[in-house]
């Protein structure tokens, strides 16, 4: 994985070529490229020896013109003030692009989660729980899972608030389980989604799913269910990664039974089924009709790009290219479905989530996904209509112009502008 593009700094060029094909100022155009604010925050944690550590978390409040902040909370050694900076960003786009009523936020503590036990983990994310709790809210600023956190670090944040509130707001996070709150649906949504908009993308482009080869880059939440849902309507996974490496099997492998294998040794490689253990860079350049990157940002490079093979890429993973290979992918005619509407299922279903926490009112499996399927079908709609209609060459600009419209507009509209 290269290391070089700095996240922050792709966003604001994919914000810079939107607007080269709107009418919009460039004053509100500068607003949309930057947080509105940014929480930088350490946190003092006791270990189980008695010991105290500080640990350093951050969460970026980018953009709440369309309602309240709205995004994940990672654990990762590699979480950067740019890197949240920029996911926060992201999301402001990609609840744009999906067109409900909410902002963009993002958060994360920078910890290899592997190097805590569990009562230390809940003892930090308390502390980060507390930490936030005057900017968030279900009405202000609503977190959820993202890389090395999910149900669990959720139900800790939802009752770290709600002790301190002395209130019962499950709509304060999103990503809960079902007993404390969560939605039907949400632990798949964001796979979902994913393979939905390549679903549309081959039907656009004219490609039949039925037997097409995919590849999966990271086998984790949003991979693997993307391997399980594109395998359900007739594909064929041949390649997954995860950061242990890669396997193959030109004629397929059962997802669910690779997942197995991961749940029970850690990792994909070994899995029976597959006939050769290979490289995650021979994964991403492998000869497929489609390629789901689902782990990191930055997992594809210029150098990168140019081995690219396949023919369409739904992006599960936020930012897996850099801007540099966004342009060779554009010259080499691939197909890009980009983050902000291939990944949008997750803070779909988060927003479903919250709306049911808000009605006490729940729904069944079913309607959650059917709504999900109307929301990201009108989205892929909207996203191609303006890639012809402007003559867009790079998809992503073309997300990005539905996208960075929507908000420019709901920022004027609201009249701040005195
Ligand atoms: P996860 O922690 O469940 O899984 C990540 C996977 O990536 C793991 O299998 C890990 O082994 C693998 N990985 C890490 N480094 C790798 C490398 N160098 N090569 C190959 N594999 C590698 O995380 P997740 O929730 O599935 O998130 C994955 C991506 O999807 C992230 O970019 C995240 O921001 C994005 N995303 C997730 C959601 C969600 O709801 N979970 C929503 C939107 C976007």
């Amino acid at each position: 994985m290269s290391g070089e593009a700095n996240p922050f700094e792709s966003l604001q060029s994919q914000i810079d070529d939107a607007a080269a094909h709107l009418e919009i100022d460039d004053d509100v155009i500068e607003r949309l490229k930057y947080p509105e604010r940014v929480l930088e925050t350490n946190l003092t944690v006791e270990l189980d020896d008695g010991s105290l550590e500080r640990v350093k978390a951050f969460r970026s409040q980018f953009n709440g013109d369309r309602g309240p902040y709205k995004g994940g909370i990672r654990y990762h050694p590699q979480v950067t003030r740019d890197e949240v900076k920029a996911l926060a960003g992201w999301m402001t786009y990609k609840t744009a692009i999906v067109d409900i009523p909410l902002g963009g936020g993002k958060g994360g503590i920078v910890i290899n989660p592997d190097d805590y036990s569990e009562s230390e983990l809940e003892r930090m994310t308390r502390t980060f729980a507390t930490e936030l709790r005057p900017m968030i809210g279900a009405d202000r600023d609503i977190p959820a899972p993202d890389v090395n956190t999910g149900q669990r670090e959720m139900n800790w944040i939802k009752d770290t608030y709600e002790s301190l509130e002395n209130t019962t707001e499950p709509g304060v996070i999103t990503g809960k389980n079902i007993a404390s709150g969560g939605s039907e649906g949400r632990v798949e949504a964001t796979g979902r989604s994913t393979v939905i908009a390549a679903r549309e993308a081959f039907d656009y482009l004219d490609k039949d799913l039925e037997g097409a080869t995919v590849a999966i880059q990271g086998y984790g939440n949003a991979g693997w269910i993307a391997a399980k849902l594109i395998d359900e309507m007739g594909a064929t996974v041949v390649a997954a990664s995860d950061s242990s490496g890669g396997i193959y099997n030109p004629d397929g492998f059962d997802p669910v039974a690779a997942k197995d294998h991961k749940n029970e040794t850690g990792s994909i490689v070994g899995y029976e089924g597959a006939e050769e253990v290979i490289t995650n860079e021979d994964v991403l350049t492998m000869d497929v009709d489609l390629l789901i990157p689902a782990a990191l940002e930055n997992a594809i490079d210029e150098d990168l790009a140019t081995d690219v093979q396949a023919d369409v890429i739904s992006e599960a993973a936020n930012g897996p290219l850099t801007p540099a290979a966004d342009e060779v992918l554009e010259e080499t005619d691939v197909f890009v479905i980009p983050d902000i509407l291939a990944n949008a299922g997750g803070v779909t279903v988060s927003y479903f989530e919250w709306v049911q926490n808000r009605q006490r009112f729940y729904w069944s499996e079913e309607k959650v996904n059917a709504e999900l399927e109307e929301i990201i079908v009108d989205a892929f709609d909207a996203f191609v209509e303006t890639y012809e209609e402007y003559d867009i060459d790079n998809p992503r600009t073309a997300a990005y112009v539905v996208a960075v419209r929507r908000v420019a507009e709901s920022f004027e509209e609201a009249g701040t502008l005195l």
